[in-house]
C-alpha cells in the first residue's frame, strides 16, 4: 500500500466530518446542511442533516448553463437496431414532461413508482422524473417473472407502475404487458395506474379501463411542461432497489438523497476518473445497482455522456462493445466478470480489432474475477482492468483501486484496497477479533456506513439491524457476508460468500478458492463448485464446469481424461484436499438474472433437494443440465 492512498483513506476515517464536508461541495445544495453526520442512533446514519437538495437538479438542471448542448445520454440498441441521443437540454425537456405526466397520474412526493422497463431512454426519464418530484422509484429488472414483480409491488406499494409493451433479448421479443397484468392480479397492493410505453412491437395488448394509460397519448398533453424540483431533506429516500436474491429472499435496499448524490460525485472523481464532458459506457441493466449508479446518477451528476446499451455482448458479434468504444471515444468502461467470461469463449482477436485509445480503464464488479480471466482481458485489451467489489447495499465500491487518488499496481484476482469512507475490518468468525495478514475472515464495515450506502431496509428498520448488524454479538458491525483475506501488502481478496463454505473432513474451504483452482486449467471458461453432503467426509466438493473448446470432451474417454486433468490442476494449486470429487461438464451454469452463480440451487440439486426460490434464475435450461449431469447423462 502506498502513501497517497493510505493518507487519503486514513483521513476519510479519522476526520470523517472534514473529509465528507469537502466532498459535499461536489454537488449543489438548495440549502446547506447543518451537520455532516448524525450518528446518535447506531447503526442508523444520517448524512448532511438539514441540507436540501434534489438528485434530478444535480443530474440535469445544473448542467444546462455550461453543457446544455453536450450529449447526456446515448442509447444504443443492438436489439431493435436503433441509436438515439439526448443533450442535457433535451434530457431536461423529456424529464420535465414525464414528471408532469406522473403528477397528472396522482404521483406525489414520497409515493413509490415501480419502473419495469428494459434499457431504453424512457426508463431513464422516468427515474429522473421521480427524483424531480421526490417520488421514490423502485426499478424492477425487466427480465423478472410475474411472481417476482408481484412480491416487489407488495413490498413497495406503488401509486404508479411504468412499463413498456415489451423488451428484446437476442432479437427475440419478450412481452412485458401480460407479465405486468399477471403480477398485478397476484398482488395485494396494486398500483392505481399503469403507464405503458409502446415501442412498436407487434403485440396484442388489451388495456385495462381506468388503470392503463398510454405514454404517447399522455405525453402529447404535456409537450412543454415544466415541473420544479422538489427540495428534499438529505435523508429523505430517493429509491428502493431489491438485491439480486443470490442467497435468498431479496432485500429492499433504501437509499437517501444527499448522501447518495455526494457519494456518486466523489466516486466518479476518485475511482472512475470520469470528468465532465467525457464518455462512460456501463454495460449493466438499469435494473441493477450498477445501472442506477453508473449508467444514470454518477455520470450525469458529474456531467459526463453516458451510454445506455440494450443488447448482449456477442451480437452482432463479440466485438460490438469495443466497436462502441472506438465510435464514441469511450473513456471509462464498466462491465461484469460474467460478460468477460462470455467473451472469453469467442475469438480474442475482437479485443484488438478496434481503436481503444480513448479508453483509460475497464472496471469490473458483481462477481469474483478469477485470476486467469483478469489476466486474459487485461492483456487482450492492453488496458488496466480494475476489479472492484461492492454490493447493492453500498451503492458504490467498497474495495477498489483509486486511480483518481493514486495509480497503484493491480494484482490479478484482487479488488485492491478499501475505498475512502469504509472502515473495513476482517474479523475472525469465532470471537470477532481482527485477523492477521493472509488469514481468511469475514469482511465487515465498522459503522457508520459512509454516504450513499443503504440507510435501512424499506419499511423494516428491525430487519435492517437484524440482517446486517447481528453477525457478531460482541461488536456492532455491518457484515458483508463475504470472506476475505488481506495480504502483506494490504491487497484484499474476496473468497466467496460466508454461506458458501464447505467442510471437508474438518477442513473449511471456500468454494471460490476451489473454483479459482479449477479455472487455472486453460480449457475452463467458468465453473461452479458446491459442497455436497457425504457420510464419510461431511462434505465433498463437486464441480460443474463450462469448457472453452468442446472438441476436447467429445467422447466419454476424452471427458474422463479431461476431468482428471482438471483435478490435477486443483491438486497443483490448492492441494488434494480441495480436489473436487467429480467434475461435471455442462454448457451453461445456473445464474441469477444479474449473472451471479446460483450455488444454493446447484447444491440443493446435488443433494437431491428442492432447488428453492428460482424467481431470479436466468435460464431454467441450466438447472436441467445440472440434473442431467448428476444423473450421468
Ligand atoms: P442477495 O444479497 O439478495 O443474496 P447478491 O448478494 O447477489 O444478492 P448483489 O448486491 O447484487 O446481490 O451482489 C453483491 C455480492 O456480489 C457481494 O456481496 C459479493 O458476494 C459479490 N461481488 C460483487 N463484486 C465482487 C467482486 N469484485 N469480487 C468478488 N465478489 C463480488
Ligand atoms: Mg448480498
Amino acid at each position: 500500500m502506498t502513501q497517497r492512498y493510505a493518507e487519503f483513506h486514513r483521513r476519510s476515517i479519522e476526520d470523517r466530518d472534514g473529509f465528507w464536508r469537502e466532498q459535499a461541495m461536489l454537488i449543489d445544495w438548495e440549502k446547506p446542511f447543518d451537520r455532516v453526520l448524525d450518528y446518535s442512533r447506531p447503526p442508523f446514519a444520517r448524512w448532511f442533516v438539514g441540507g436540501l437538495t434534489n438528485l434530478c437538479h444535480n443530474a440535469v438542471d445544473r448542467h444546462l448553463a455550461l453543457r446544455g448542448d453536450q450529449k447526456a445520454l446515448i442509447w444504443i440498441s443492438t436489439e431493435v437496431d436503433k441509436t438515439e441521443s439526448f443533450t442535457y437540454r433535451q434530457l431536461h425537456e423529456q424529464v420535465n414532461r414525464v414528471a408532469a405526466m406522473m403528477l397528472s397520474l396522482g404521483v406525489k412526493r414520497g409515493d413509490r413508482v415501480i419502473i419495469y422497463m428494459p434499457n431504453m431512454p424512457e426508463a431513464v426519464f422516468a427515474i429522473l422524473a421521480c427524483a424531480r418530484l421526490g417520488a421514490i422509484h423502485s426499478v424492477v429488472f425487466g427480465g423478472f417473472a410475474a411472481a417476482s414483480l408481484a412480491a416487489r409491488i407488495d413490498d413497495a406499494r406503488p401509486t404508479l407502475l411504468v412499463t413498456a409493451d415489451g423488451g428484446s433479448r437476442m432479437g427475440k421479443v419478450i412481452a412485458y404487458k401480460p407479465l405486468v397484468d399477471e403480477a398485478i392480479r397476484l398482488s395485494k397492493y396494486p398500483p392505481a395506474k399503469v403507464l405503458i410505453f409502446r415501442r412498436g412491437f407487434d403485440l396484442q395488448m388489451a388495456n385495462v379501463a381506468q388503470r392503463d394509460v398510454d405514454w404517447a397519448d399522455l405525453a402529447r398533453q404535456y409537450e412543454r411542461a415544466e415541473v420544479p424540483c422538489a427540495w428534499l431533506e438529505s435523508s429523505e429516500p430517493s429509491y428502493i432497489l431489491y438485491t439480486s436474491g443470490t442467497t435468498g429472499k431479496p432485500k429492499g435496499v433504501q437509499r437517501d438523497t444527499g448522501g447518495h448524490a455526494v457519494a456518486m460525485a466523489a466516486s466518479m472523481k476518485y475511482i472512475y476518473c470520469g470528468a465532465a464532458g467525457e464518455t462512460i459506457f456501463t454495460t449493466s441493466d438499469i435494473g441493477w445497482a450498477v445501472g442506477h449508479s453508473y449508467i444514470i446518477y454518477a455520470p450525469l451528476i458529474a456531467g459526463l455522456t453516458s451510454i445506455l446499451y440494450e443488447g448482449v455482448p456477442i451480437r452482432p458479434d463479440a466485438g460490438v462493445w469495443w466497436k462502441i468504444v472506438q465510435e464514441y471515444k469511450v473513456n471509462v468502461m464498466f462491465s461484469a466478470p460474467t460478460a468477460i467470461r462470455v467473451l472469453k469463449k469467442h475469438d480474442p482477436a475482437f479485443l484488438q480489432k478496434y481503436d481503444l485509445s480513448s479508453l483509460r480503464h475497464l472496471f469490473l464488479a458483481g462477481e469474483p474475477l478469477d485470476e486467469s480471466t483478469h489476466a486474459w482481458i487485461s492483456e487482450g485489451l492492453g488496458k488496466p482492468v480494475i476489479d472492484h467489489y461492492w454490493q447493492t447495499e453500498t451503492g458504490w465500491p467498497v474495495l477498489t483501486a483509486l486511480p483518481g487518488v493514486e495509480k497503484t499496481p493491480i494484482k490479478y484476482g484482487s479488488p485492491s484496497f478499501p475505498a475512502y469512507g469504509y472502515d473495513l475490518k476482517l474479523l475472525r468468525e469465532a470471537d470477532a477479533s481482527e485477523a492477521d495478514a493472509d488469514e481468511k475472515a469475514v469482511v465487515v464495515i465498522e459503522p457508520p456506513l459512509p454516504p450513499g450506502c443503504m440507510t435501512t431496509i424499506w419499511g423494516d428498520d428491525e430487519r435492517f439491524v437484524k440482517t446486517y448488524f447481528s453477525t457478531f454479538t460482541k461488536k456492532l458491525v455491518y457484515s458483508t457476508f463475504d470472506w476475505g483475506i488481506r495480504d502483506r501488502e494490504g491487497y484484499y481478496f474476496i473468497l466467496g460468500r460466508t454461506d458458501d463454505v464447505i467442510n471437508v473432513a474438518g477442513h473449511r474451504l471456500g468454494t471460490r478458492e476451489i473454483e479459482e483452482a479449477v479455472q487455472s486449467h486453460a480449457n475452463i471458461a467458468e465453473v461452479a463448485v458446491v459442497g455436497v453432503a457425504d457420510a464419510l467426509k461431511g462434505q465433498i466438493p463437486v464441480a460443474f464446469a463450462v469448457v472453452k473448446d468442446n472438441a476436447k470432451i467429445a467422447t466419454a474417454a476424452q471427458k474422463s481424461a479431461h476431468e482428471k486433468e482438471v483435478m490435477a490442476a486443483v491438486d497443483a494449486q490448492l492441494g488434494a484436499i480441495g480436489r473436487p470429487a467429480r467434475v461435471h461438464f455442462v454448457s451453461l451454469l445456473p445464474k441469477t438474472r444479474s449473472g451471479k452463480l446460483l450455488r444454493r440451487s446447484i447444491q440443493a440439486l446435488a443433494e437431491g433437494r428442492d432447488p428453492g426460490d428460482l424467481t431470479t434464475l436466468e435460464d431454467p435450461g441450466a438447472l436441467e443440465q445440472i440434473r442431467a449431469a448428476l444423473k450421468g447423462r
